[in-house]
């Protein structure tokens, strides 16, 4: 059984990931937070791919309920081990720096990037051990390039851009692999608030992206034929480049 860990794995790019590992035949473990129904939507499309999965719920900004809960999946699961983590979930709090409440940037940093930390550590262990494992960042445009009245975000996402780039060089020769896809403006609940109608203007390809054109590169960076491909970001942007 190969087993993979989608965090935000309720709605979105997240849900479309699930989707992506189950055809693959990865068992999908669905992390939600606050989105039980729609968590067992995503579980539910799983199923409908030949393949299965569990849900997990935990708050990725919580080192407590990471450890709690997945330390609770590993011992009722003897001999089994997370080899594809996706580092999916995220939230934005937008806001310019000037106006920016230190709540906003620490929630940005706790979910984006601390979140990053506590799943990564507490699985990195058993890969090392199996001499295999997967890591994929769910990063944005936004760390790369730097988007006005998201300072929070930019910084969280860049962090993360780092940090897969610093770990992918750890663990290369263990033939555990890290990576980010950082995709531009996707059509998901995250950017249902932003106005499509101005912003696709500025995208070469004239339209937000499609969760699942996400999904695709992640479950491509999941599997045997990107054993050489560590230490990058990929862009799925539609031509947006920074
Ligand atoms: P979304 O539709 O708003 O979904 C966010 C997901 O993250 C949900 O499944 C949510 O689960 C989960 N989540 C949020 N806070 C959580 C927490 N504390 N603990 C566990 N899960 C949590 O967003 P999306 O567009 O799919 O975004 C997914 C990722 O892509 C994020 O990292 C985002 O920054 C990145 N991204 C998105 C875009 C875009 O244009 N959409 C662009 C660049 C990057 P619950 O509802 O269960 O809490």
């Amino acid at each position: 059984m190969k087993y993979a860990l989608v965090t935000g794995g309720s709605r979105g790019i997240g849900r479309a990931v699930c989707i992506k590992l189950a055809e693959m035949g990865f068992f999908v473990l669905v992390n939600f937070h606050a989105s039980p129904e729609e968590a067992e939507i995503t579980l539910q499309l799983v199923r409908e791919k030949g393949s299965d999965g569990e849900i997990l719920n935990f708050d990725v900004s919580s080192q407590e309920e990471v450890e709690n809960v997945l330390g609770k999946w590993l011992t009722a699961h003897e001999g089994a081990y997370i080899q594809a983590l996706v580092n999916n979930a995220g939230i934005r709090k937008d806001a310019l720096v000037m106006w920016m409440k230190n709540e906003e940037w620490h929630d940005v940093l706790n979910t984006n990037l601390h979140s990053f930390l506590y799943v990564t550590r507490f699985l990195i262990k058993e890969m090392i051990i199996n001499k295999k494992g997967r890591i994929i960042n769910v990063v944005s445009l936004s760390g790369l390039k730097g988007l006005p009245g998201q300072a929070n975000y930019s910084a969280a996402k860049a962090g993360v851009i780092g940090a897969t780039k610093a770990l992918a060089q750890e663990v290369a020769k263990k033939n555990v692999t890290v990576n980010a896809v950082a995709p531009g403006f996707i059509k998901t609940d995250m950017t249902k608030d932003l106005d499509e109608a101005q912003l696709k203007a500025m995208i070469p390809m004239g339209r937000f992206g499609k969760p699942e054109e996400v999904a695709a590169i992640v479950g491509f960076l999941a599997s045997e034929e990107a054993s050489y491909i560590t230490g990058t970001v990929v862009n799925v942007n539609g031509g947006l480049y920074t």
